[in-house]
Order: C-alpha cells, then sequence, then structure tokens
C-alpha cells in the first residue's frame, strides 16, 4: 500500500487489465476529475449533466484539438460512487498505445497517477468499504474483466472470422467435388483430383501460416511487449529501469494487486508499449549480493519478446558477456553499452559485427544517448509490424492452438496425396482441418458438413 497519504487529489490510471480485451476503461477519482474530463472530452459539458450518466463523444488533445479516441465517459459525483469522491470513467478501444495517451493527457492536465490499489484504498480510507470488501472488490474486478473480454473478442475479430471462413470455403468447395468423385465416379473424373486437394491444402496451409506470423505481433500489441532488461550486475540495470519507469512514461493499471511486488510494470516508449519482465531484485538496491546474475538473467529471457542487453562499455568483454550474448542471440535484442563516461574499451562497429544487433553507447548516469535508445526500440517495434497493419491478428493461445492443429492437418494431407493414399483416406484429414477451422469461429457442428454439402450440391437429389 501507499504510503504517502495524498488523498484528495485526483488520481488517474488505467482500470483495465493490459492485454485483456479491446476496450479499456481509464478512471479518475478526486475533486477535479470532472474539471479534468472536461478539458480533454468534446460531446457534452460534463461539469452540466446529472450524476451517473454516460455520454458519447470524442477524447481530444486540447490545444490542438486533435481527436485521440472515440470514448464513452460516465459521470459519478460524491458521495455516492465507489471512492465517495467524484469518479469520471473513460471508456475507450484504441487499444494500449490510444489508451495510455488517455492517461498521459489527464496527468497533463493536473490528475496524479494513481498508485497499485489506491482506489480501493481511498474507498476504504473515506469509510466506503471494510477491508474484507476491499479484497473481494479485486475478485469482482477480475471477473468484469473476463466479461469484456468476451465481448470485446466478439467485435474486434470480425476481419479474422472472415479469414477463416474464407479458408474454410476454399476446402468446402474441393470437398464438395471429391465427394461427387467418391459417390459419382462417372460424373466428373477429370478435374476431381487428389492433387486438387493438395493444391487447396498448400495453398489454406500457407494463409495459416501467414496468420500464424501475426500472431507474436499481435500479442505484443494488446500485451506490450514483454521486455528483459540483461546484464551482469552493476551493470546499470536498475538504473536504466528507473529512468524507463519515470513516471511521464510509466502506465499504472489499478488492478494488478494491490502491493507493488505484484504489479506488473508498463512504459511507453515513444508510443511501444513495454511491458518490463519482473527480473526480480533488480530493483533491490539493498541487496547487492542477490542481485541478478546470468543464472536469473536467463529465468527472465524465455519469456521475453524483446531483451535490453547492458555491457560496461569501459571493461573488455568478460566470459559471462560472452556468455550472455550467445544466449539472447535468438531474440529480438538492443545491445547497450553503458558507462561511457568513464571511457569506451567497447565500440559500437566491433559490438554490432560480434552481436548482429543494434547497438547504443550510453550513459545512463549522465542520461546520453537515452533518446537515442527509445528511438531504437520504436524502430524495432515498428519495424516489425509496418507490414502488417491491415493484416489480421491472431492474438489469442486457443486460436493459434486450432490454427496450428489444422496446419498439421493439411501437411499431413499433402503427404498422403503424394504418397498417393487414396483419395477417401486422405480427405479424413482434409475433412478434420475444416472442422478444425470452424473450432476457431465456433462453427464447426457434426452435421454441418453433411448440411452444406447437400446445400451446395444437393448430392442424392
Ligand atoms: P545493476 O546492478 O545492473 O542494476 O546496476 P545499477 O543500475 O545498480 O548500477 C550500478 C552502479 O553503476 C550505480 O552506482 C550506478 O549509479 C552506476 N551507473 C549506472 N549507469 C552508469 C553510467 O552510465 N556511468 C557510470 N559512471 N555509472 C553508472
Amino acid at each position: 500500500m501507499a504510503q504517502t497519504l495524498t488523498e484528495f487529489d485526483t488520481i488517474a490510471a488505467i482500470s483495465t487489465p493490459i492485454g485483456e480485451g479491446g476496450i479499456s476503461i481509464v478512471r479518475m477519482s478526486g475533486e477535479d476529475a470532472v474539471e479534468i474530463a472536461n478539458r480533454v472530452f468534446k460531446g457534452a459539458n460534463l461539469a452540466k449533466v446529472p450524476s451517473h450518466t454516460i455520454h458519447y463523444g470524442h477524447v481530444i488533445e486540447p490545444k490542438t484539438k486533435q481527436v485521440i479516441d472515440e470514448a464513452m465517459v460516465s459521470v459519478m459525483l460524491a458521495p455516492k460512487t465507489f471512492t465517495r469522491e467524484d469518479i469520471v470513467e473513460i471508456n475507450c478501444h484504441g487499444g494500449i498505445v490510444v489508451t495510455n495517451r488517455i492517461l498521459q493527457l489527464l496527468l497533463k492536465e493536473g490528475a496524479r497517477m494513481a498508485e497499485a490499489g489506491e482506489f480501493t484504498k481511498r474507498a476504504f480510507v473515506n469509510g466506503r468499504i471494510d477491508l474484507t470488501q476491499a479484497e473481494s472488490v479485486m475478485d469482482i474486478v477480475r471477473a468484469k474483466t473476463d466479461k469484456a473480454r468476451q465481448v470485446a473478442e466478439k467485435q474486434l475479430e470480425g476481419g479474422l472470422l472472415e479469414k477463416i471462413r474464407a479458408m474454410r470455403q476454399e476446402i468446402l468447395d474441393t470437398l464438395a467435388n471429391v465427394e461427387v468423385n467418391i459417390d459419382y465416379p462417372e460424373y466428373d473424373a477429370d478435374t476431381i483430383t487428389a492433387n486438387q486437394m493438395a493444391t487447396v491444402s498448400r495453398s489454406v496451409s500457407e494463409q495459416i501460416t501467414q496468420l500464424l506470423d501475426t500472431a507474436a505481433e499481435g500479442t505484443a500489441l494488446r500485451n506490450g511487449l514483454a521486455t528483459a532488461i540483461i546484464g551482469q550486475p552493476n551493470v546499470g540495470k536498475s538504473s536504466l529501469l528507473n529512468y524507463l519507469t519515470k513516471s511521464d512514461k510509466a502506465i499504472v493499471t489499478d488492478i494488478a494487486g494491490t502491493t507493488r511486488d505484484t504489479l506488473e510494470e508498463y512504459v511507453s516508449i515513444k508510443g511501444v508499449p513495454l511491458k518490463l519482465i519482473d527480473t526480480a531484485g533488480i530493483r533491490d538496491t539493498d541487496n547487492k549480493v542477490e542481485k541478478i546474475g546470468v543464472e536469473r538473467s536467463k529465468k527472465a529471457l524465455a519469456q521475453a519478446d524483446l531483451v535490453l542487453l547492458l555491457l560496461d562499455s569501459s571493461q573488455d568483454l568478460s566470459p559471462e558477456d560472452k556468455e550472455l550474448i550467445a544466449a539472447t542471440d535468438a531474440k529480438k535484442r538492443i545491445v547497450i553499452l553503458n558507462k561511457t563516461d568513464l571511457g569506451q574499451k567497447l565500440t559500437v562497429a566491433e559490438i554490432k559485427k560480434l552481436t548482429g544487433s543494434e547497438v547504443i553507447a550510453t550513459s545512463i548516469l549522465q542520461e546520453k544517448n537515452l533518446t537515442e535508445l527509445e528511438e531504437a526500440i520504436r524502430k524495432l517495434f515498428f519495424s516489425g509490424i509496418e507490414n502488417s497493419n491491415d493484416q489480421v491478428m491472431v492474438t489469442n493461445q486457443r486460436q493459434v492452438g486450432l490454427l496450428e492443429k489444422a496446419k498439421k492437418q493439411l501437411q499431413d494431407v499433402i503427404q498422403a496425396v503424394n504418397d498417393e493414399v487414396p483419395v477417401d483416406i486422405a480427405q479424413i484429414d482434409f475433412n478434420g482441418a475444416w472442422d478444425t477451422l470452424g473450432e476457431i469461429t465456433g462453427e464447426s457442428s457434426p452435421d454441418e458438413l453433411v448440411n452444406e454439402l447437400f446445400s451446395q450440391f444437393c448430392l442424392g437429389k
């Protein structure tokens, strides 16, 4: 819990977990909540609306009038609110980058970033709830976000639905021909061949591969790029972390837990959402002995989308450094040559050659070249996604699993055709792929294939 007693100023935070669902809520509580919201909202005069009402409009940058997102804003005036203070909630749907911009805007206009659990804490301090209630709030919030996620999934994945339907249709068209071939061998023996099945399997399997390629990026977009800060003890990891989490960059959610230890830290670096992986202990400056060595860093690595690898540029590479370079080779990586103020032994060119990665020389202590570092992070991120801007993205593990299964089934079809297995046997996996893809959209049912075929070709008429 927060130590400082700064109640009654106006606090703001993103109240929905980042990465779960496409709808986000930015919440403000305190005396100035309505006034601050009014400055960044166009659609209704929030100072004049009745309590407990919701209003449609746009969040705008007050100076430039630039529209940041479409939003629904609820106004709930004290004392009948969760915190017993004025509360404004901005429901937006622009994803983490936009949501964070809205939060930043509120902070710029005078709100203070809420600490973890601070809304609940205010409810408690202001006599609204007791401690057991405070605990149960977290559970309710969790249940609510599950629902929000379901809704968001339904709304936001129309593009994916279409894509999968199109792939299923390709399979279905071919299946219909195959069925005709099996049931009416004399009907049209020419065009209907196993090769057709293999061709379609190849085509659909390729499309699935493309979708799967988007999965990692889609997840990063929604969840923030999982980022591990790695390096030898004393190289500057904590210093970098502190720089990155300076309050103008940090994104605080009010939901992860009530204590610092369970709070996940997100930062926005030039619009790129980073989720800083808890490399346990790098904040713990009192306990130098416990500071992370190679083994601990490696654990953080497993979950990382992006690695920031720090090397001490004033020293020669140590065997441990080399080990860390090898261990991070397969990752998206930026190598940081830190402590350039102590005299630079390692050069950017040399380390670039050795690692093949982007290399930035910094002095975190003197805040030198840190803007370049942020720019490098931004570039790395957008180089990954710029090709997939209009593309459908897969962001959900269940979908990834089913796509992988369908792909395997299609590859088995190709294999079966290569091995000249009889058509009706190869067809089993072909049917299977159609079913599996249907599971993604929820459209598979045992009789569906028969019905579809019947309606399309009127077999048995
Ligand atoms: P960690 O063990 O990797 O987390 O390293 P810290 O961030 O705790 O830094 C260890 C020491 O190096 C601290 O005294 C920092 O102030 C210092 N330090 C960090 N960055 C620099 C830098 O760029 N130049 C110099 N001279 N010292 C630095």
